[in-house]
């Protein structure tokens, strides 16, 4: 049986504060908690990550995209631009698409620098 830390509403507490962050600033806060979830063991990695999932009328199925991080050493300890995700690109070491606020940032999954436009 797990073990419960917290309560329902804690929880709910936490929820309320977090929606009601521009989504550069939830994704800040993803960053610094999803990470720890990370699995590493007998050769298999598994990385909690955040992605988007977009479904186009007219294609079947859904596209993801994991959502990159910014890279505040870029942005001189900012967020990058102060917009939705509306940056695309591809991190090329996993082969997969990539979305952020930010022009400049890190794949979830790797780390390496991915450029987004
Ligand atoms: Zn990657």
């Amino acid at each position: 049986m797990a073990v419960v830390v917290t309560t329902d509403e804690e929880r709910e507490r936490l929820a309320e504060q977090l929606v009601t962050l521009p989504v550069y600033e939830l994704v800040d806060v993803l960053r610094r908690v999803l990470p720890h979830y990370t699995e590493d063991s007998y050769g298999i990695r598994t990385e909690l990550v955040l992605a988007e999932a977009t479904d186009y009328e007219d294609e079947p199925g859904l596209e993801l995209e994991l959502v990159a991080w910014p890279d505040r050493d870029y942005y001189d300890g900012g967020l990058g631009l102060y917009q939705g995700l509306w940056e695309n690109g591809h991190c090329a070491k996993c082969d997969i698409q990539v979305t952020s606020n930010a022009k400049r940032a890190f794949c979830p999954f790797c780390g390496s620098r991915c450029s987004l436009t």
